[in-house]
């Protein structure tokens, strides 16, 4: 992975080594920052190096100064032995998930798991002879008894997409490690600035690069780390399906990464300060975010994360249904769309019932989901107290 940078392993701090990583100016004239290489066909001064494939690089999809920069950096995060990057974060689950199973295998799937990653499982991977069975979120060490003898993998993410069950990672990796299974986790929601999975357990830890590291919700990236004992197949499985992100996707990455500890801290209090707010309003039955005291993933979110983002759910009380359109196409400063992770808050209705198959999703009222941004807090809660509002009056 690292070409030798100047991240300095672990000497340096998180925000540090974000400044740091995979940065080597006077490798580029002094400029600060790795320029966008842009390139199919790199040329070899010499026969002998063509063929030999002696050069630093041999052919842009498979890899240029400006994707090694990225690779770096992230390799220096989450401190795994090797990363590769996708073109989308749902390529970099794919292609994590092709990398460990092959026909007959069974895997372990958390039945909180982000909705195209479960298509993928029951359609691309039912073809390929891969069984998928969906897990409790909260089943801990539990998920033993779920284990036979060709299950290969166990795929987590926490908090739960949506909903933000936060799971046991360490038991569950352990119980996972003892039956000869790889772990992966989608980390999206916390980065490796506020987990670092590869810490509690986890061998493939992946990250929709699309949400927060960009940031500025104007690039499609997924980033890929693996520890040692899975970095081999996965650098080959990632060759050998093509797969590789564009070079401006991959540029606005390493410009998300410098800001991405000081957006993250500010989106985590913003998200606090109007999650709060919310839990005192009449009109709201339960606020899901694993920051909050009281919140049922509260002590494990404490014990193993570092932090929290922008991202949570609250459900209004059942009276509420008609009017949940109007809340939401009435607020001023909350966009309607998919994705989150950019600096824009962002509202949208769900109703996970029918996703879930291991657990019931029956939260008694209709379900919002925020992504609060850098806007002012008070902004929003001003914002958020009209939609209520008009809530009431509809
Ligand atoms: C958005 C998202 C993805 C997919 O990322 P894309 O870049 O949109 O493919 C994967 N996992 C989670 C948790 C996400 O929120």
């Amino acid at each position: 992975m690292a070409k030798g940078g100047k991240t300095g392993g672990g000497k340096w701090r998180v925000a540090t080594r974000l400044v740091l990583a995979g940065r080597d100016p006077f490798a580029f004239e002094g400029f600060v920052n790795t320029p966008i290489y842009r390139g199919s066909t790199v040329l070899s001064p010499t026969v002998a190096q063509f063929v030999g494939r002696t050069g630093r690089y041999q052919y842009g999809r498979r890899g240029t100064p400006t994707t090694d920069a990225l690779a770096d950096a992230i390799g220096s995060l989450e401190g795994g032995a090797g990363v590769v990057l996708t073109p989308s974060g749902l390529s970099a689950i794919t292609v994590a998930l092709l990398s460990l199973v092959k026909s007959g295998d069974q895997i372990l799937v958390t039945d909180s798991i982000y909705y195209p990653t479960r298509h993928f499982c029951d359609t691309a991977l039912k073809r390929l002879g891969v069984e998928t069975i969906y897990y409790d979120p909260l089943i801990g060490a539990g998920i033993a008894d779920l284990f036979r003898p060709n299950t290969t993998a166990v795929f987590l993410e926490a908090p739960g997409s949506l909903t933000f069950e936060v799971q046991d990672v360490p038991a569950i990796a352990k119980v996972a490690h003892a039956r000869g299974a790889a772990v992966l986790m989608d980390n999206t929601w916390a980065t490796p600035v506020f987990f670092r999975p590869h810490e509690h357990g986890v061998d493939l830890s992946i990250q929709a690069g699309t949400k927060y590291l960009g940031g500025h919700a104007d690039a499609n990236i997924g980033t890929l780390s693996a520890t040692e004992a899975y970095w081999p197949r996965l650098k080959e499985t990632h060759g050998s399906l093509g797969i590789c992100a564009g070079p401006e996707d991959v540029f606005l990455s390493l410009r998300g990464l410098r800001t991405l500890g000081v957006r993250l801290e500010r989106h985590m209090q913003s998200g606090l300060k109007v999650a709060r707010w919310l839990q005192t309003r009449p009109e709201v039955q339960r606020v899901l975010h694993p920051a909050l005291q009281g919140d049922p993933g509260h002590a494990i979110w404490k014990r193993d994360f570092s932090g929290a983002c922008g991202l949570f759910s609250f459900v209004l009380k059942p009276n509420a249904q008609a009017a949940v359109a109007s809340f939401i196409e009435g607020l001023e400063l909350f966009g309607i769309g998919a994705s989150w992770g950019g600096y824009e808050s962002l509202a949208i209705p769900f109703d996970c019932s029918k996703m879930r198959t291991a657990t019931k999703w029956n939260p008694g009222g209709p379900c919002v989901r925020l992504h609060v941004g850098l806007e002012d807090p008070d902004d929003l809660i001003a914002d958020l107290e009209r939609g209520l509002a008009r809530l009431a009056s509809t």
